[in-house]
This record gives structure tokens, sequence and C-alpha cells, in this order.
């Protein structure tokens, strides 16, 4: 049979950049396990050490999950489409709550908002549900922009907002709420005054503050709907418990490079069949194995599209619309401008939202992810070097080779003079490339991709000695050569 598998754009670079396969395969565990011989270091990513494919990457066959299914035994037939979905660094109606005293709306606001009250879905009474609502929104980054743009000038009545960041201009590429004169301020103050312009009417609450297990019960009490705009996976899922024992939906969003997620996760939807993000994604993805936006890149109009869906959301949750996103994942690829659908179910083993559940109260998150200093699970034993001590001994003429395994569009834009160019999916592959006689520094952007490198070689039996540039080339800006552009 023969089978077309999708390569999400976070794995192509272990696959030879490719984003489709074709292979012969009778099931969907024969087709992924063909894939990944061809690539070791994708089979690295998929499979551990035990052969088993690993619990946070999902496969699709066509728009099941096959976990629903055989699992790895389920058949496959020619033309079918398999997918990989790994996790990217995001029903009932609030009737009952509103539909007792619903605010008035002025003069003013009947004009402002003509162009909704002339719509039947919306119209007088679905205006003044939008007056009654409160949003919160966690982050006002490149999700949380496009959405609380949206959520202001639809007329949520109540929008809390929580970041405790600060604009930088490396930010504006997407950001859309905060402009260049707010470099330097706290986002959420920047936010709250492009939102307090959008519109007047409504009322905006800002919480500079980080979302913990502390106060994430706390703060989600007080609203209706929560809006996830957060890049890292603690947070996602911290807001997925919070939500889940507050009874709250949990309006997704992600974003990696040109591609996007979206769904509402809310156990409680259609009398408890909702599915949470956890039914999605049980465990969360180790550390490193899935790049950040940082280190990844994002197209700029990404977040505006996906934000633009989570409140759309929103707003349609507010209004009692049917249709939405309620156990539906849906994707997008802004590159090949394609929306695929995948089904979710919840999962009656789920530990939060399940039969039994054994998650009862806000764990710690960091140590849940693994990112805790005492729950890494091997600390790497890495050899380090600073810029500054590299800089030095390659002045004193020590003989040292340096790799650098960014990409060459990165290498374009800037590099340190002398080095060898050997992308990260590329370096178990040309490692003869590699003398492994001299001492060999690899180097990346920020350090996190040579220590990858690093772990690569050793694991592919590369015998030299291999030091990782500590704070990558950024740190040799820094440090060594301000005249060298960091990006
Ligand atoms: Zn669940």
């Amino acid at each position: 049979m023969s089978v077309t598998i999708t390569i999400p754009s976070a794995l192509r670079q272990f696959a030879g950049g490719k984003s489709q396969f074709e292979v012969e395969a009778g099931t969907a565990g024969e087709a992924v396990n063909q894939l990944s011989t061809q690539f070791a270091e994708l089979r690295h990513h998929l499979y551990d050490d035990k052969n088993k494919l690993r619990s946070f990457v999902n496969v699709y066959v066509n728009d099941e999950d096959i976990r629903h299914q055989s699992g790895a035994e389920t058949p496959v037939k020619d033309g079918d489409t398999l997918m990989i979905v790994p996790s990217i660094a995001g029903g009932a109606t609030a009737e009952a709550d509103v539909a007792a005293e619903l605010p008035s709306l002025s003069n003013e606001e009947i004009a402002r908002y003509s162009r909704h009250l002339i719509m039947p879905e919306v119209g007088l009474e679905g205006q003044k549900r939008l007056k009654a609502a409160s949003v919160l929104m966690i982050g006002t980054g490149g999700l949380g922009a496009p959405l609380g743009m949206y959520l202001a000038a639809a007329g949520v009545g109540r929008l809390g907002i929580i970041d405790f960041d600060v604009v930088e201009s490396s930010n504006l590429q997407r950001q859309i709420i905060h402009g260049t004169k707010d470099i330097g301020r706290p986002k959420i103050e920047s936010a709250r005054d492009r939102l307090s312009d959008i519109n007047p009417h409504i009322e905006i609450e800002t919480h500079e503050a980080r979302l913990t297990s502390d106060n994430a019960l706390r703060f989600f009490q007080h609203y209706d709907i929560i809006v996830d705009g957060t890049d890292n996976f603690p947070t996602r899922y911290l807001v997925n418990d919070a939500c889940v024992l507050t009874g709250k939906p949990n309006v997704y969003g992600s974003i990696f490079r040109f591609e996007g997620q979206a769904s509402v996760f809310w156990a409680a939807a259609r009398n408890g069949s909702g599915a949470c993000y956890r039914c999605l994604y049980p465990e969360p993805t180790p550390p490193g194995l899935v790049p950040s936006c940082a280190e990844g890149g994002v197209l700029g109009v990404l977040p505006g599209i996906v934000g633009a869906i989570q409140a759309n959301e929103a707003i349609k949750i507010i209004l009692g619309a049917e249709g939405i996103l309620v156990n539906r994942l849906l994707l997008f690829d802004a590159w090949a401008m394609k929306f695929r659908e995948l089904k979710l179910r919840k999962d009656p083993q789920c530990p939060i939202c399940g039969d039994s559940p054994t998650i009862t109260e806000l764990i710690d998150y960091e140590a849940f992810c693994g990112l805790s200093p005492n729950q890494q699970a091997e600390p790497p034993q890495l050899e380090e070097i600073t810029a500054t001590e590299l800089k030095r001994r390659l002045d004193s003429g020590d003989d040292i080779q340096i790799i650098d395994v960014r990409e060459p569009h990165e290498y374009e834009i800037a590099r340190i003079p002398g080095t060898t160019l050997i992308p990260l999916g590329q370096v178990v592959v040309r490692m003869d490339e590699i003398d492994h006689s001299r001492e060999t520094v690899c180097h990346c952007k920020a350090g996190v991709r040579s220590a990858k490198a690093i772990d690569a070689l050793k694991r592919a039996g590369f015998p030299g000695r291999l030091t990782n540039l500590k704070g990558g080339i950024t740190a040799w800006s820094d440090e060594v050569d301000a005249s060298v552009p960091k990006y």
C-alpha cells in the first residue's frame, strides 16, 4: 500500500528537509518505521530507547488518531495520508450565566456595534452578551496581539491580560498591539493603551505577573473564558489544568514557523465529553526536542491568523454558537495555505478530565515538563567554552576547528570567521568532514542546537573531543566582536 507521510516543519530538518514521503506499508507502525529507518536523527525524535513510539508523538491516519484505532497496528490503504503531529512550544453555552441580567447598550455603543447588531447571529442580545462577558488572555505576544484587539473591538465587556514581559524590537515583526514607541515598556501597559484606544467602552484589567500554580485558579475564577497565547509547555499544561479544575473553556492556539494549531479544550462541554490538552498530549515533549519560535523563527503573519481564529472561537462561545472547535484540532500551514482538521476525543484515562482523575490540584509544571534542575533526566556531559576563552585560545595559536551547526540562511546573516558550516540536521551524515584528530568547538545561535549536535555526534560514535560554545554566536558578538550582528 502506498501511503503519504506528512512531516511537520519542526522535524523536517531531520528528514532531509522534505515535507512529504511516500512509503509502502500495511500498517501505520510500519509506515513510520520505514520512514525513520531512512533518517537516524528522525528516529531518535520519534522512538525511545526501547524502540517504542514516543508518547508525545501523535500519529493520524487521515483525520483519526491511531490511539483511538489499533495503535501501530492500524491498517493503512492505498492513498491514505499519515500525519505526524508533535505538540507545539496551544458545547455548552454561557446562556445560563448571562441570561438573567444583560447590560444595556448606550446609543454610542449601538452605533459602534452596528455591523454586529444587524446580523441575526449576533443581534442586540448577542452584543449584550459580549458586553456581559469576560475573557482572560494569557500573554500579549504574537497570539495575544490580534486576539486582544479583535476581542476589544467586538465589545467583550471585560478583558484581563496577564504578562510580565517588556516590549523588544524583535517583537514588532508580529506583535502588532505594540509599536516602536513602546520598546522598553511593560507589554501590559502598551497593550492596555492600544486596547482602550480601540474601544473605550470596555474594561481592561492588567495583571503584571507570571501565571503560576499559586495564582492561576484565583485569576481564572474571575473570567468566563481563558485564551492561551503562551509559548511554552509548562504554561500550556498549567492553563489546561486550571481550566479543567475551574470548568472554563481554554481557547488554544500555537504557532511554529509557518504552521499553526487551534482548538477549544473544554472538558465540561457537551455534557463532559470535551477533550482537554492532556487528552491530546498526555505527556510533555522533553526539553529540547522541539525548538521554540525564538530558535526556529515564526512567519510574522501566522500568529495574526491563528490569534484571529482564537478570537473568533471566544466570541462564538460567548454567543452560544454552534460549531466551535471543541473536540477538533485545526491545523494550518501558511506556506502551503492549507487547513486540515483532526478529530479529538476525550480520553477516559486522562489524568485530569478522565473518569478517575489523579490530578486534583495544580502541580509543579516546570518539573512536570522536565525543566527543573533536579528533574532533568540526564544532565548533559557537555564540555563548554566561553566566547572570550575561545578567542584567547585562537589568538594564542591553539589548533581548534569550529563547526557552525546553524542553517545556511543564518550563516548569511552573521558568522564567526574561519568556521565550517554543517547544519544540525546533517552533522551525523557529514561526520567525516569533521577532523576528529583536532579539537572541535561547535556553535549555533545561542548554544542549544550545538549542544544537540554534540549529543548526536557522540551517539553516532564520533571519537574526537567536542566542546560547546556557550551562548553561541550571540555571546561571540557580546564578548568578542560587536561588529557581528545579533539576530
Ligand atoms: Zn483530558
